[in-house]
């Protein structure tokens, strides 16, 4: 018979388990980065998951996913839940093979979530997340991997103390953080075909290795503790409070990066006049 109850017994001294174990976590996107952040989560004792995602793994995702080859397939929700529930049977998981513009009731998903993680790989997922949890008072987190995996960044929506991501974009187009950056997902359907092909010499030479992403998940998943933290009554003692809310992390001297793990660190304010959190907000 199994002992679920040593499944924490060599970080329990460490990190209060016990003290996450109510927080509810959203998981938006269940691809490379939404489902290592969640094995990340469950490992560190989060139980309550919301799983949103209506894709299949394919074979070319298992390279970079926390589900191998066994689950080709399936849909990526029931995969993901598979893999945290061998990790911790306790795990409760609400599964939603859907697609997230077209969810009804997300509002709801996201008003009872302790903090959202968005790992969608498009923006318009990505601003109505942003609007509910702004009008929900709801922290999200969001992590986004540049191409070739040369770097990513990590940004935390801190409710009434933080910009949103509409804050975050006015802020990047005046700024050098991360010039001429694409992030992996936001390019075109065209050249993302090509690229998985390997036809773009640049892409061939150096492509985003799972090593490179796991950075920016690990960076992912500690904000995420973070926010959870922030929404309970004790934080857990060896769970220190991180300053700022985003972060640039390069992974090599590729530009705007000039060095090996390098690492910027913001702090995001309200921006002036921002339309979704701010005071250029419709009424
Ligand atoms: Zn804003």
């Amino acid at each position: 018979m199994r002992d679920d109850a040593k499944l924490f017994a060599r970080i329990a001294p460490l990190f209060d388990v016990g003290l996450l174990s109510d927080a509810q976590v959203l998981i938006a996107g269940c691809g490379s980065g939404g489902s290592q952040v969640a094995l990340q989560l469950a490992m560190a004792g989060i139980r309550r998951f919301a799983l949103f995602d209506n894709d299949v793994l394919e074979a070319e995702n298992v390279i970079r996913h926390a589900c191998g080859r066994r689950y080709i397939g399936q849909r990526k929700v029931d995969a993901l839940a598979d893999v945290l529930l061998d990790r911790n049977p306790a795990i409760e998981i609400d599964r939603h093979d859907t697609d997230i513009m077209d969810c009804g009731d997300l509002p709801e998903h996201v008003k009872r979530s302790s903090v959202v993680v968005l790992a969608t790989d498009n923006e318009p997922t990505r601003f109505r997340l942003n609007q509910l949890c702004v009008d929900t008072h709801t922290a999200f987190v969001v992590g986004r991997v540049f191409t070739r995996g040369i770097g990513g960044e990590v940004f935390n929506y801190r409710p009434g103390e933080s910009g949103c991501l509409a804050c975050l974009e006015g802020l990047l187009e005046r700024t050098q953080y991360r010039d001429g950056i694409r992030e992996i997902d936001l390019v075109s359907e065209e050249e993302r075909e090509k690229m998985y092909g390997l036809e773009i010499a640049e892409i061939k030479d150096s492509p985003g290795l799972n090593v490179d992403i796991s950075f920016i998940t690990a960076f992912h998943t500690r904000f995420i503790l973070d926010a959870i933290a922030r929404t309970i009554p004790e934080r857990p003692k060896h769970l220190l409070p991180i300053e700022e809310n985003y972060v640039v992390w390069g992974n090599r001297p590729v530009h705007p990066f000039n060095k090996h793990f390098q690492l910027q660190r913001i702090t995001l304010t309200p921006q002036e006049g921002c339309l979704i959190c701010g005071n250029g907000k419709l009424k």
